[in-house]
């Protein structure tokens, strides 16, 4: 049994990884919700999800710089994977408020006012 999904330290970058417990947090309230999971578990439909959405997001060509997903250029997600985290999203998004209010602060205020950068600007690195 896999209790590590949110553990810290994943991503070196702040910004990612407050990307990853938005995310994390999220499945986590959808699987508690929708599939009885108890807290700090995850089926594993909901696993496979978690993991998905985490390598989606190491390999995310804009690093630190990307915006929200949604408002990104480059739809990296499998469509069925899109779809799935889609409907997580507006599901536990309501949820999120109560529980995580910074996070949903940071990305319902910040990060999605923030534009998707150009691919091309991601290439020379500071
Ligand atoms: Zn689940």
């Amino acid at each position: 049994m896999k209790s590590n999904s949110t553990a810290p330290s994943l991503f070196q970058d702040r910004r990612l990884a407050r990307e990853h417990r938005t995310i994390a947090a999220m499945i986590h309230i959808y699987c508690q919700k929708k599939h009885g999971s108890r807290r700090r578990q995850l089926c594993s439909e909901c696993q496979e999800m978690l993991e998905y959405a985490t390598v989606r997001l190491e390999k995310c060509p804009f690093g630190g710089e990307k915006s929200t997903c949604a408002n990104c250029a480059v739809h990296c997600y499998r469509p069925d994977m899109r779809q799935r985290v889609r409907e997580i999203m507006r599901f536990a998004g309501p949820y999120m408020m109560f529980r995580h209010p910074y996070l949903s602060f940071m990305h319902l205020v910040v990060d999605s006012r923030r534009p998707a950068p150009e691919l091309s600007a991601t290439r020379k690195k500071a």
